[in-house]
């Protein structure tokens, strides 16, 4: 029997290698669902190779994708629309796997709910689990969701972890003699760059990253270092661990994806060329291994492995990230939403990619901090401060 997968941001750079890694195995898996947002010709061009049952558009889209599956001969695929269809798609009856590769918030309710159905869920899309991950983790608990992570950094720690230990079971790894988590970081396409030249950089210039290939907004996070802070955040809530246990070291050659230290003075690390093909696989076929398109790693090609403290002086968002996630309660979900509209602002050439952080920091100290336990509550405070970001960088260009 093949296991039914639904891509949520299937026309993505996720949704892309996603594909990759189901076509050299398409006598286990078969793609069921495949979701797109702009790029609509990308996603009819997944219906024509992959064949899903249904796809989800936005119903703007809705018409044009329509007329396109016509005429590919594709009529029998069912087109559904919005969150709603997300949603519908990712906590089918019929999936298997969910792989959660939108980016931003807009993921974070297909992903709740295929968590809350109890799917495989291989998790891309980080912004959902740092705007929700209390209720996240417990539901993946309730629910006996498998929770397993594809960011590369989450996924090697995941593989350097005793073989028994269980994500959506919410025990810490603490107790299982760890002593401290390395995040890495390859430092991004500004490692150094001097700082009175931060305030130039292009949004083409931000989204050229050295070692990996991503989506726009992810590659300015890289820039910013906010991803590294996103993804001190996800450590967090993945590994029910505090953030003081997660320590970030810059590695530029982007060959070790992160290491965990034991009390017996042991350091793991998992090592490997960079794609995400192989996180994708190992999330895939855990505790399976499979075949990937990704070469093996030559030690006597890549023989220079280099580490740094970050410079958060250069680089503030770290630090910004790090103090949201100890304060807790909202300000993850404060701090996620201010930088997904900065980031869009830099991107369309709005503010200075120096700004980006300087938005995030007004945002979080205009806002007053409470508990995230409920997810209206971390709904209107991802609206609030979308609100206030916009506002504040409406007020700076005047
Ligand atoms: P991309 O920008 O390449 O892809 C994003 C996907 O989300 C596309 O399919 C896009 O559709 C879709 N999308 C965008 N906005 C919406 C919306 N409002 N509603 C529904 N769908 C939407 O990003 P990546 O693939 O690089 O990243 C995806 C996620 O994975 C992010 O959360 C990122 O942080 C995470 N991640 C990515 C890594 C990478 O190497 N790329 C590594 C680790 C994590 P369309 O293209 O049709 O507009
Ligand atoms: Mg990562």
């Amino acid at each position: 029997m093949r296991q039914n997968v639904c891509i949520l941001g299937a026309t993505g750079s996720i949704g892309d290698s996603t594909l990759k890694v189901l076509a050299q195995h398409a006598e286990h898996y078969a793609v069921f669902a495949v979701t797109g947002y702009h790029r609509i010709d990308k996603l009819i061009e997944i219906c024509i190779e992959h064949r899903p049952k249904v796809v989800v558009v936005p119903q703007n889209k809705q018409q044009e994708t329509w007329q396109k599956l016509q005429q590919h001969g594709l009529s029998n695929i069912e087109i559904l629309t919005d969150e709603q269809g997300l949603v519908h798609v990712s906590s089918h009856a019929d999936v298997d796997v969910v792989m959660a590769a939108i980016v931003g918030a807009a993921g974070l309710l297909p992903t709740l709910a295929a968590v809350r159905a109890g799917k495989r869920v291989l998790l891309a899309n980080k912004e959902a689990l740092v705007m929700s991950g209390d209720i996240m983790m417990q539901e993946a608990q309730k629910n006996n969701a498998l929770l397993l992570p594809v960011d590369s950094e989450h996924n090697a720690i995941f593989q350097c972890l005793p073989h028994d230990y269980n994500i959506s079971k919410n025990s810490t790894p603490l107790k299982q003699g760890i002593s401290q988590v390395l995040l890495t970081a390859s430092g991004g396409p500004f490692l150094h760059t001097p700082a009175d030249e931060l305030i130039k950089v292009t949004p083409a210039q931000a989204c050229k990253h050295p070692n990996w290939s991503m989506g726009r907004k992810i590659s300015v996070d890289s820039a910013t270092l906010m991803n590294k802070g996103l993804e001190l955040i996800e450590a967090c809530h993945l590994f029910n661990i505090c953030e003081s246990y997660v320590t970030v070291v810059v590695h530029p050659q982007s060959i070790i994806h992160s290491m965990v230290q034991y009390i017996d003075g042991s350091t793991l690390a998992q090592m490997g060329n960079p794609d995400m093909c192989t996180p994708i696989a190992h999330a895939l076929a855990w505790p399976q291994r499979i075949h990937t398109p990704v070469p093996a790693l030559d030690l006597f090609v890549n023989h220079q492995l280099d580490f740094q403290p970050p410079d958060t002086q250069r680089f503030p968002a770290l630090q910004l990230a790090r103090e949201a996630i100890k304060e807790g309660g909202v300000m993850p979900t404060i701090l996620n939403a201010a930088n997904e509209i900065a980031v869009d602002a830099f991107l369309n050439e709005k503010i200075k990619f120096t700004d980006i952080s300087k938005v995030i920091d007004y945002v979080l100290n205009a806002t007053s901090n409470v508990a995230a336990n409920d997810l209206e509550v971390i709904l209107s405070h991802d609206i609030l401060a979308r609100r206030t970001a916009n506002t504040y960088i409406q007020r700076k260009g005047q």
